[in-house]
């Protein structure tokens, strides 16, 4: 009896409105094709009509180091609403970035939440309290595991969040024994800065000297012609001495460092691979309330991200994630003038406590729906990948 009166009452509010609207419809097909040539025009691929496997076979996890939704949300204003890569995800969440002992985290408790899954203490590196106990990062878990693993960053391969992923160290200060840890697993690729941590150290030990025992090609440079793209060697790259440059003073070598290290990870392994890449220094810019460097970080961020979602569309199996560890600068989108435009206003020198966007596409997107704690993203990626969950 329900259905039937809601379809007569439907039926009487056609009648009463067909009056007013009929003169409009002849409008229809002109919006759909002006509608959907927009629509072809926008993207070149068609990522929603990719043929995903069931479950992901290689992850992709990227982190704006300090990139919370203002950082995307000027960076959308500055591109140009529906040109960045942030607005072509299906999946959205929010992750709570807090860590152990504070509410605003720091971004080795921040990586330590994504790598191992755990809250830890502000500072702590791949160890948990209250004793400092080592904690098995997704990364080694995955290479015990036959997956290839690798990590791409615009910073030093000891900083914190890189660190996190393959390190145990109580403070993220220890930077010397950080790179030590670089030989207890078997990182397939690396490409950032920092090789001075290795080769001119205090304690006089040459780290590359032992890299290369292992097994490991060692480059030096921003270019990537001549490397062992058939995965037949693990390979380090190291792009600078120290921290490489802002994206606005010259580093460029993010997306194809990301492309790159893809292909060569999908070679090195018939499992699977684990990809870690940080645009490290939109955290940076918003420490020192740079606008302009910021702006040219989440331009590079971008692309970085768009190298990621262009993989994984060619092959449907490979899911990506990008979010932050945390805001950084605590950054307002303040109206200025002109009405249309905007002056971003930093109202901090540090972190803040704001909830993180993360953006998933690929096999068990769905999974990062919704609102989480940050340490979630690690039970939602071994989930993913149907590895047990143990929390
Ligand atoms: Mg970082
Ligand atoms: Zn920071």
């Amino acid at each position: 009896m329900t259905l039937l009166r809601d379809i007569y009452c439907l039926y009487l509010q056609y009648r009463s409105t067909r009056r007013r609207t009929y003169k409009h419809l002849f409008l229809l097909p002109v919006l759909f094709v002006i509608f959907s040539c927009a629509g072809n025009k926008k993207t070149g691929i068609d990522y929603q009509a990719v043929i995903m496997s069931e479950r992901p076979k290689n992850i992709i996890l990227l982190i704006g180091d300090g990139m919370g939704l203002s950082q995307v949300t000027a960076h959308m204003y500055w591109q140009g609403v529906g040109k960045t890569v942030f607005e072509k995800f299906p999946v959205v969440g929010f992750h709570k970035s807090y860590s152990c002992d504070d509410l605003v985290t720091d971004s080795a408790a921040g990586a330590t939440a994504f790598s191992c899954g755990k809250k830890t203490t502000n500072g702590a590196i791949g160890v948990l309290p209250p004793n400092d106990e080592p904690c098995t990062t997704i990364l080694e878990d995955l290479d015990r595991k036959g997956y290839a693993t690798g990590m791409v960053v615009a910073c030093t391969a000891t900083h914190a969040t890189p660190a996190a992923f393959i390190a145990h160290r109580e403070l993220r200060a220890f930077t010397e024994e950080i790179a030590m840890d670089y030989l207890k697993t078997d990182l397939d690729c690396f490409i950032g800065g920092g090789e001075a941590l290795f080769n001119e150290r205090p304690d006089r030990l040459n780290l590359e000297d032992s890299l290369r025992q292992r097994g490991y090609v060692l480059r030096r440079g921003t270019t990537f012609r001549k490397l062992p793209l058939d995965g037949s060697a693990p390979f380090i790259q190291f792009t600078h001495d120290r921290e490489p440059p802002t994206a606005s003073g010259g580093r460029d070598y993010m997306p194809g460092a990301t492309e790159l290290a893809c292909n060569f990870l999908q070679k090195r392994s018939k499992e699977g691979f684990f990809l870690m890449v940080e645009g490290s220094q939109i955290d940076w810019a918003g420490h020192a309330n740079d606008r302009n460097w910021l702006r040219a970080e989440m331009v590079d961020f971008d692309k970085t991200v768009t190298r990621a979602l262009e993989f994984a569309a060619s092959n449907g199996e490979t899911l990506v994630i990008v979010t932050g560890d945390h805001e950084c600068g605590g950054l307002a989108l303040v109206k200025n003038s002109s009405r249309k435009q905007f002056n971003p206003s930093f109202s901090t020198h540090l972190h803040t406590a704001t909830m993180i966007p993360v953006y998933a596409y690929g096999p068990k997107q769905e999974l990062f729906n919704g609102v989480y704690e940050n340490t979630s993203l690690y039970d939602k990626m071994r989930e993913a990948l149907g590895m047990s969950v143990t929390q």
